[in-house]
């Protein structure tokens, strides 16, 4: 399943997609201790497997949370992304 979480509005969409059946194989989960703000956390989905998904204090805010990784200019460097072997985690901005 593709779980979304961000929100739009009038600048932008800003959502974080977690494809998570790459999670449920995914034995160390190296995406949580990679971001630097401890955005993601780790969740039993409703067949009980170990899925990743976005803090919820975060879904509503996620353009400032993610900015240390995405600075306005020069370069970005996802963490997230970068350690997903897998390629679960896209951002839409
Ligand atoms: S590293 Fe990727 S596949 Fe593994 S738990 Fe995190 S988002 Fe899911
Ligand atoms: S872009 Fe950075 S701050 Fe945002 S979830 Fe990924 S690692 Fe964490």
């Amino acid at each position: 399943m593709i779980a979304n979480y961000g929100y739009k509005d009038g600048s932008g969409d800003f959502f974080i997609s977690i494809d998570t059946d790459k999670c449920i194989a995914c034995e160390d989960k190296p995406c949580l201790e990679a971001c630097p703000i401890k955005i993601l956390e780790k969740f039993a989905d409703d067949y009980d497997d170990e899925v990743v998904g976005v803090k919820e204090e975060h879904r509503k805010k996620i353009k400032y949370s993610c900015a240390e990784c995405k600075p306005a200019s020069g370069e970005r460097n996802l963490a997230c992304q970068k350690v997903c072997q897998p390629g679960a985690i896209e951002h839409s901005w």
